[in-house]
């Protein structure tokens, strides 16, 4: 990630930038903190999000003491200099409370989208006798393709002779499918979103 120190705008907070930290795979908001610059130095060399705690009164590194660190994944200024974003991939709950988030709103639906996909991909060496995705990871690749086939062709019935419910239960088998067909190719939707982005100018 690309950003120099130098040109931020440490004055406004007693050298303190607020930092949204937010899960770079699926866009949920994960907690707020300060940097400093010394802390924003020591992120980008460590690759682990690094705050100045007010509390603690010095440098710390989430997940010091629970391990559940935010792996910096890439991070930016606002407009005019005195904040910060960054994406982060958290390796545990954010929340020292054991929560995902530190925010108590639920967040935006497509969140689970890349939740789901996260599951997904964790289940490339899980037991298959306890999981379906496990299966289809683990067994032959033509079936986990033969299943997107077979939803496709379930959404388009439901869309012209079926209601809302099925509709929507037809997509959601599609959608799964297809993350489980993407990961068995090593892609992710984000490269699908990124053809999308692409078409779209
Ligand atoms: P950790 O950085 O996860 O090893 O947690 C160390 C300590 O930092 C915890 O005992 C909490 O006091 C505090 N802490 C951890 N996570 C958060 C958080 N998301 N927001 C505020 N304080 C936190
Ligand atoms: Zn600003
Ligand atoms: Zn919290
Ligand atoms: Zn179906």
């Amino acid at each position: 990630p690309q950003l120099d120190p130098a040109g931020l705008d440490f004055g406004k907070m007693d050298g303190l930038l607020p930092c949204v930290v937010q899960d770079a795979d699926t866009a949920q908001v994960l907690m707020l903190g300060y940097m400093n610059e010394a802390a924003l130095r020591q992120t980008l060399k460590t690759g682990h999000v690094t705050f100045f705690s007010r509390s603690k009164g010095r440098l710390w590194t989430k997940g010091e003491s629970s391990g559940h660190v935010l792996k910096l994944v890439r991070l930016g200024t606002d407009c005019d200099n005195d904040a910060l974003l960054v994406l982060a991939r958290p390796h545990g709950p954010t929340c020292h409370t054991g929560t995902v988030s530190c925010f108590r709103v639920d967040p935006p639906a497509l969140e689970m989208l890349g939740t789901l996909e996260r599951t997904v991909q964790g289940r490339r060496d899980a037991d298959p006798h306890g999981s379906y995705t496990a299966r289809l990871l683990q067994g032959e690749p033509r079936r986990a393709a033969q299943k997107v086939g077979e939803e496709g062709v379930e959404v388009a019935l439901a869309a012209v002779t079926q209601g809302d419910e099925e509709l929507l239960g037809e997509s959601a088998d599609l959608l799964y499918h297809l993350l489980v067909v993407l990961a068995l190719r090593g892609l992710r939707l984000e490269d699908v979103v990124t053809v999308l982005r692409l078409r779209s100018r």
